[in-house]
């Protein structure tokens, strides 16, 4: 993929999160993306962001047109399978809309375990690739635009997403509408501040770090998320109530007993671990 040439909008005032104008400049990366924090909440974030012509062009090539390796593919299908089967250990399978599905593994594994399912993604060809294959409702277009029933699902899943769009708010306000008294926002984001990212950070103020700062993955991410902003974030704001916050360990080829110890302490110790998942239920 050639990577489109970099355009930025004029500085953010405000943080899109919370609102707050106590924003000021945290951190820069190798590719010269600025990183703001918000005093507030504690979020980070680019700014200036993007053009929307830079994230079309960089999303018009993002999801890969083939099935990728057996291996990748296999890896994939683990993971989401673990994703689910989490969500399984809170709710029973009910009604489960996700939120950028992508190539649509997730929302077929969904199925299989009981979930009617459905799915919402940018890429105009890969949702109705995606709809053929699980015979589930994908939608493309305006996401806020679509003829949604409120209060009828009983999970609204975002895995990998809200690092994405320049403005992730109305993402969590209409999961909030979307999902019923008791159902359940299952979302999985990077965690910022993971003891790799917490390291590298260090390396890269110290001028040890060839990428400096490579971990914001500033390609495509404009959020950065930790356990401690976000989840007090959806509370306070957003009209959820966390039930979890959890460590994502990757599914291995081969595990051992000892692998499998060691996954099960990353998955109760958020900080040890690159990626995090946040449970939490509408505030009653
Ligand atoms: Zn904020």
């Amino acid at each position: 993929m050639s990577a489109p040439p970099i355009e930025y909008d004029p500085p953010l005032d405000a943080c899109p999160l919370c609102g707050s104008r106590d924003i000021h400049p945290f951190d820069y990366d190798f590719r010269g993306a600025h990183i703001a924090r918000c005093e507030a909440c504690g979020v980070r974030f680019m700014n200036p962001q993007y053009t929307d012509a830079y994230l079309t062009a960089y999303y018009s090539d993002y999801i890969p047109d083939g099935p990728g390796s057996p291996e990748e593919r296999a890896f994939r299908l683990a993971q989401k399978t673990e994703n689910i089967e989490l969500l399984d250990r809170y709710l029973a399978p009910g009604r489960l809309f996700a939120i950028g599905c992508g190539d649509g593994v997730e929302l077929s594994v969904a199925r299989s375990r009981g979930w009617t399912v459905e799915g919402y993604d940018v890429d105009e060809a890969t949702t109705r690739r995606v709809a053929q294959v699980t015979g589930a409702p994908v939608y493309t277009g305006d996401l806020f635009a679509l003829p949604l029933e409120q209060g009828a699902y009983d999970c609204v899943y975002l895995d990998q997403v809200l690092e994405h769009p320049k403005n992730p708010a109305p993402y969590l306000e209409l999961s909030r509408r979307l999902l019923r008294p008791g159902g359940m926002l299952y979302l999985g984001v990077p965690n910022i501040e993971s003891l790799a990212s917490r390291t590298k950070r260090v390396l890269g103020r110290l001028g040890l770090s060839r990428r400096r700062m490579r971990f914001y993955d500033t390609f495509h991410h404009l959020f950065y998320y930790a356990p401690s902003t976000l989840p007090p974030l959806l509370e306070r704001r957003y009209g959820f109530r966390v039930v979890s916050v959890l460590g994502d360990p990757k599914p291995r080829a081969h595990p051992t007993v000892a692998t499998r110890m060691w996954d099960r302490v990353v998955r109760h110790t958020p900080w040890l671990d690159s990626t995090m998942v946040i449970l939490a239920r509408p505030a009653s």
